[in-house]
């Protein structure tokens, strides 16, 4: 058991994984178990009292005013755009340098998505190529600008305070994509409670995973929330049976809110490991290694820690050939997938295509011993000089 008393330590000399959800699994396997047996016996594998348990917990946690438990991040970033009522002519700005999910549930929504440039320091959406993008498109007069989907990318909070002065100036709504960034705090306040409205995703690799698909919608209004819980349950109200409006199935199943709620009993001490991790990549690489540049309220989540490299393949193979698992998240922007050609803007997006050119995460997760993110650093500087 560690010091903490709550997660398992791995030896020093285990194998360095990119992710670790075995450790993890450990920590807290006797308590799923507990949890599987009460929900083979009430039987209520959809909407069970661990539904309600999950959106209470996640509220305390964030300090949103309501959670919505759905089934995937993908759903958590559709669903609100269906709430608000965007389709048809509705333009949905995001950054060109997300995961496909952003870009394709604002498609699976009807409306059109505009992709906006990058800061190159934070990897997130640049405010002010989004007011140039905004202007664009209300001087095309076919497109009406109606929100903005700042993504959180690898846990460091957009930055919110200037895109909500676009967004204000603008009449957009924000909905944030936070899938990567669930634990990511800015100005003192958590993720969830930095816009109008945020999706977070349980992917099993996310800061705060299920075993399975799911998702979150936190939001600051209680009303949107009811709103959410109709549009999940194929817009239905209280007798669950007569369509009031138009939904989906966007429901989360009793086990995944069970393995989150949980997980939120050890997130605390994961979260802190995972800063630990961190503040060793920032010591060891800082003014040698170029990283992603948090803004000084901003508390990164580390979902994921990344670096950028001009000679990224090669130190990759290296890095392998070390024993070092590394990943790239994206080495396509969104303007150049064949989904999205069509949405590129005429002359590209710089710095999201830079990035995607130069960006390599490395082993990042809170079972990383001290000395095996020690031995990240040994290999990846040594692979610098070689
Ligand atoms: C993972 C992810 C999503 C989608 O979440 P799913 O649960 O896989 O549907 C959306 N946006 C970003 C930025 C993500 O990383």
């Amino acid at each position: 058991m560690a010091a903490d008393g709550k997660l398992v330590e791995l030896p020093d000399d285990a194998p360095i994984q990119f992710f670790d959800l075995k450790a993890q699994q450990a920590s807290i396997r006797p308590a799923l178990e507990q949890r599987w047996t009460t929900i083979l016996d009430h039987g209520r594998y959809i909407g069970g009292p661990e539904v309600d348990e999950c959106e209470q917990k996640l509220c305390e946690f964030t300090g949103a005013a309501d959670a919505v438990a759905v089934g995937s991040g993908t759903q958590a970033l559709v669903m609100p755009l269906i709430a608000l009522g965007y389709g048809h002519g509705d333009a949905v700005f995001i950054p060109g340098f997300t995961y496909n999910a952003t870009a394709n549930a604002v498609l699976l929504a009807g409306a059109t998505p505009v992709l906006v440039d990058i800061d190159p320091k934070t990897f997130n959406m640049d405010a002010e190529d989004l007011e140039r993008k905004v202007q664009r498109v209300k001087g095309t007069r076919n497109l009406r600008a109606r929100a903005v989907i700042p993504v959180d990318l690898y846990g460091l909070a957009a930055d919110y305070k200037a895109i909500s002065e676009v967004a204000d100036a603008h009449g957009l709504v924000i909905v944030g994509d936070g899938a990567q960034a669930f634990g990511a705090k800015q100005d003192g306040q958590w993720l969830g409670t930095l816009a109008e409205i945020t999706a977070t995703s349980f992917y099993p690799t996310k800061t705060l995973g299920g075993y399975g698909d799911g998702g979150a919608i936190l939001v600051r209004d209680k009303e949107m929330g009811d709103l959410l819980r109709s549009i999940r349950w194929h817009g239905t109200g209280d007798n669950r049976k007569e369509s009031i409006r138009v939904g989906i199935n966007g429901r989360c199943d009793s086990i995944q809110c069970a393995v989150v709620a949980e997980k939120l009993g050890i997130f605390e001490a994961e979260r802190q490991r995972r800063k630990l991790a961190a503040g060793i990549y920032d010591q060891r690489l800082g003014g040698k290694v170029e990283g992603q540049v948090s803004g000084q309220s901003d508390e990164h989540a580390y979902g994921l820690y990344t670096v950028r490299l001009q000679d990224r393949d090669s130190v990759r193979a290296k890095l392998q050939a070390a024993g070092v698992p590394t990943a790239i998240y994206y080495d396509t922007p969104i303007h150049q997938m064949p989904a999205f050609e069509q949405f590129a803007p005429a002359r590209g997006l710089p710095e999201c295509e830079k990035a995607s050119r130069e960006v390599l995460s490395l082993p990042m997760h809170p079972y990383l011993s001290e000395s095996q993110v020690h031995r990240v650093c040994d290999a990846l500087l040594g692979a610098l000089q070689s």
